[in-house]
């Protein structure tokens, strides 16, 4: 699959909000968000106000960042979210929170999803006893989440745990920090979500 390979931090400071992509750094004062909070190249500290379409492209653009999804597979979820009976917003971050490799970096396990995304495709992880390599995977009600590695992978979650002790466990989510065992309790809520996102620009942007 295709993935973005330059500077991330450009993309904070493109969408003027920390997108917490690097792990640990975007926590320290060597994060170049704080430093430099406005929008990089030779414009961006002079750009006009935003128009309605530039904000909803803004919001588009932040979310697919934050979650390390492409146009194609983030324009998937839209669909599948506007067909479902629910509120097509609320259906779209639900479908995004509940990728596996968002689930991986929520508990800790690693320091930020493109390192969630590794631990996946690295076969750590299995589903109901059976392994599951796909970080897209949409974890569901009542599923068991199992990390299944060797010493030194282990080791690696439960210093990334430790690194991230300070980020709580979502309560949607139910963990065993013994045996690295979680249950999915419930559905991700919007509430859920510590971001500022607002999904109605998405909708609107893709509903013209
Ligand atoms: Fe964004 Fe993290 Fe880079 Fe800071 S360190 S600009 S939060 S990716």
């Amino acid at each position: 699959m295709a993935r973005y390979i330059k500077a991330v931090c450009r993309l904070c400071r493109r969408e003027g909000e920390k997108l917490f992509l690097k792990g640990m750094r975007c926590s320290t004062p060597k994060c170049p968000f704080t430093k430099r909070s406005y929008a990089p190249g030779q414009h961006g500290q002079g750009r006009k106000k935003p128009s309605n379409y530039g904000l909803q492209l803004r919001e588009k653009q932040k979310v697919k960042r934050m979650y390390g999804v492409l146009e194609r597979q983030f324009r998937r979820y839209f669909k599948i979210a506007s067909k479902s009976k629910g509120v097509t917003g609320k259906v779209l971050l639900q479908l995004l929170e509940r990728r596996l490799d968002n689930v991986i970096f929520r508990l800790g396990f690693a320091a930020s999803r493109s390192q969630g995304r590794q631990t996946v495709r690295h076969n750590f992880i299995y589903v109901n006893s059976k392994r599951v390599n796909i970080p897209s995977y949409l974890v569901d009600k009542d599923e068991l989440i199992q990390v299944k590695a060797k010493d030194k992978a282990q080791n690696m979650i439960r210093e990334n745990m430790e690194l991230t002790k300070d980020r709580s466990v979502p309560s949607w989510l139910e963990l065993n920090p013994n045996n690295l065992e979680v249950k999915v309790l419930r559905l991700p809520e919007k509430e859920d979500i510590p971001s500022t996102i607002q999904e109605h620009l998405i909708v609107e942007l893709y509903s013209k």
